[in-house]
């Protein structure tokens, strides 16, 4: 079945894409991020110019690649959206550069898991708009210059610190995306309800954007599971009651937490006492990898301060505990 808190987006996501705003102005939230890019590209189209390359970082599901989009769409050129894993061989970058046109926007997601070697054919790229490229094998081997159009690398990771010093000193702008607040969830949530013609009370989305994990993704695949319910078992209009009633039958709690989140927890207090507690030894205790753990649930636990980071490993604070109706040791 589907995951609810999953860490890539899910082929069952697909009609979400409909979703996605096209323009700035629409873009709900974020305001920090909006405003400086909002201003890059005003001072590049007035220019005639491309735009500074853009990296964009924070947690699965927040609107970076929705927004990379929209720049592109700003800009009035073209969109290119690949992915660091799917980008295997350097001729598989150079194919990409060459094909696009000037001022274009070429996204790539999970920038951070390019190979070594496709990351230093980026590099030149990025810098002066050129490729150099390695032709033929062995002695007949030669190396060879191409110029490509000046284009925009939006590049998008969840961890900006895994990215190499290099390739993120070549971003000229470099935006955190956030968690988002209840009420840019409220907006986010009614703005899909209208397009996906489901009937929702203000309580209800409002159910519903409190226990989204703060991230855009999710709350629209919790709409839409809602709106199952709500046709099953009512009129098919969402209130809270109908929001609250579906999202236990989810697993969500009232902090928005999920089975997951309340296992590693659980994990965390009665086998490792609380913490401190190593990324690797909790991974092997729940089952999970360490990057869903480092990118899903621990920046979402620590968010909501029942978990924090010690140089020693994670460990449980008393809110955690308490959310887990426990007792916290002094
Ligand atoms: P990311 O690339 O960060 O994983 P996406 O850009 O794919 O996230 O966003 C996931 C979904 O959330 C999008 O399909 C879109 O429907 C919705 N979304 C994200 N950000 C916003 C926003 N600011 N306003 C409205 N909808 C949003």
């Amino acid at each position: 079945p589907e995951r609810i808190v999953a860490m890539e987006e899910q082929h069952t996501d697909d009609w979400q894409y409909s979703l996605r705003p096209r323009r700035l102005s629409e873009y709900i939230g974020q305001d920090k991020a909006k405003e400086n890019l909002s201003i890059f590209i005003q001072a590049a189209l007035s220019r005639g110019e491309a735009l500074d390359h853009v990296l964009l970082y924070g947690p699965p599901g927040l609107g970076k690649t929705t927004l990379a989009g929209i720049i592109a769409n700003e800009l009035g050129v073209n969109f290119r959206q690949t992915s660091g894993p799917a980008i295997e061989r350097q001729g598989d970058l150079a194919a990409l550069l060459t094909n696009l046109q000037e001022h274009d926007v070429l996204f790539i997601d999970e920038i951070h898991r390019l190979s070594r070697s496709v990351e230093e054919v980026l590099y030149s790229a990025m810098e002066d708009f050129s490729l150099d490229i390695i032709i033929g094998k062995g002695p007949s081997a030669r190396s060879i210059r191409l110029d490509i159009a000046p284009f925009t690398l939006i590049g998008a990771t969840t961890k900006a610190g895994a990215l190499a010093a290099p390739l993120r000193d070549r971003f000229g702008v470099i935006s955190r995306l956030e968690y988002y607040s209840p009420d840019a969830l409220v907006h986010i949530i009614k703005r899909a309800a209208e397009i996906l013609d489901i009937s929702i009370e203000d309580q209800g989305a409002r159910e519903i954007a409190r226990r989204s994990r703060g991230t855009p993704r999710i709350a629209n695949r919790l709409l839409k599971r809602v709106r199952d319910v709500a046709q099953v078992e009512g009129d098919g209009r969402i209130t809270d009651a109908v929001a609250d009633r579906a999202l236990r039958m989810l697993e969500i709690d009232q902090a928005g937490l999920d089975h997951t989140d309340r296992r590693m927890l659980d994990t965390m207090i009665r086998k490792f006492a609380g913490g401190p507690v190593g990324l690797d030894t909790l991974a092997a205790a729940i089952s999970e990898s360490t990057d869903t753990i480092e990118d899903v649930y621990e920046p979402f636990l620590m968010q909501l301060g029942f978990i924090s980071r010690t140089p020693r490993g994670r460990v449980v604070t008393r809110f955690g505990y308490e959310h887990m109706g426990l007792h916290y040791p002094e």
